[in-house]
């Protein structure tokens, strides 16, 4: 992967002294396909493996371990419930950037969205099982994600073709302004003791544990006590926060910027920070 992206850097040098417009348009083509050929490993990781399958449903029986410990400390105060969330958590959208690596497009809003409305994307292995299980254990289930308020008839409509408890407006918060959970997490709060978080990302739990990858790894022993304890994550390697933590979240970064950026992230000396 990384002598393509030299060979694609090099064809533009070279094109670039020629100063053909043709050939810089040829140039630009490759770049972008070398920079979509990047997803293509992890894709093919979740869509092929049985590592990530086995993976997943293991995130989802070890919830299930979790949500009974964690309802022997419940004082019957509030109704109880689980919060997850959609995306790489209980529905799977690898089929999507399946179409972008072989459209050889970059992730846009308008394609996703286009996604998003066909409401077929797949169940994450052992979703259901999951979900079915804390809903007959007495649990709500709340579904926060990060999909556009606009998506919410469609996206209900993929969670209903599985039969998912809870699936309906009052049970799913999407996205209206703020990426931040929080503020939505605090609302299920007000009313629900929240026995347990499932997601792909960190913030699925805690703006803290952005704060905690983007600097040291260090946890504090209150934080990583509950995060251990109310959190379970699942196996993301297609996109991620911690893809845009690489960028320092820079906006308008071109996919060549992106390239150079990610080049420069790989450490042969790395050495785990914990
Ligand atoms: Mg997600």
């Amino acid at each position: 992967m990384q002598s393509k992206v030299w060979k694609a850097i090099g064809l533009i040098l070279i094109l670039g002294a020629c100063g053909g417009a043709k050939e810089t348009t040829t140039s630009v083509a490759v770049e972008e396909k070398t920079y979509a050929d990047q997803r293509l490993m992890s894709t093919l990781w979740i869509q092929q493996s049985g590592e990530a399958e086995l993976l997943c449903r293991q995130g989802f029986a070890y919830a299930w371990i979790k949500l009974q410990e964690n309802l022997k400390g419940y004082n019957g105060e509030g109704q109880l419930a689980i919060v997850v969330d959609i995306d790489e958590t209980i529905l799977d959208n690898s089929p999507y950037e399946a179409r972008i690596i072989l459209d050889n497009e970059n992730y846009s809003s308008e394609s996703w969205n286009d996604w998003v409305m066909e409401a077929s994307a797949p169940l994450v292995p052992g979703a259901k099982d999951f979900l079915m299980k804390a809903s007959e254990l007495g649990a709500v289930v709340y579904y926060v994600s990060n999909r556009k308020v606009s998506q919410l008839d469609a996206t209900i409509q993929n969670l209903e073709r599985y039969n998912l408890p809870f699936a309906d407006p009052d049970h799913v918060f999407l996205k209206s302004e703020d990426s931040d959970k929080t503020e939505r997490r605090e609302r299920i709060k007000f009313n629900n003791t929240v026995l347990l978080y499932v997601g792909d990302q960190l913030t699925d739990f805690s703006e803290e544990l952005k704060v905690v990858e983007q600097e040291t790894f260090e946890y504090s022993t209150e934080l990583l006590e509950q995060t251990m304890k109310y959190f379970i994550i699942l196996p993301n390697p297609m996109y991620g926060g911690w893809e845009s933590n690489l960028y320092q979240n820079r906006p308008g970064m071109t996919n060549e910027q992106k390239n150079e950026v990610r080049l420069r992230s790989l450490n042969p000396q790395y050495k785990p920070k914990k």
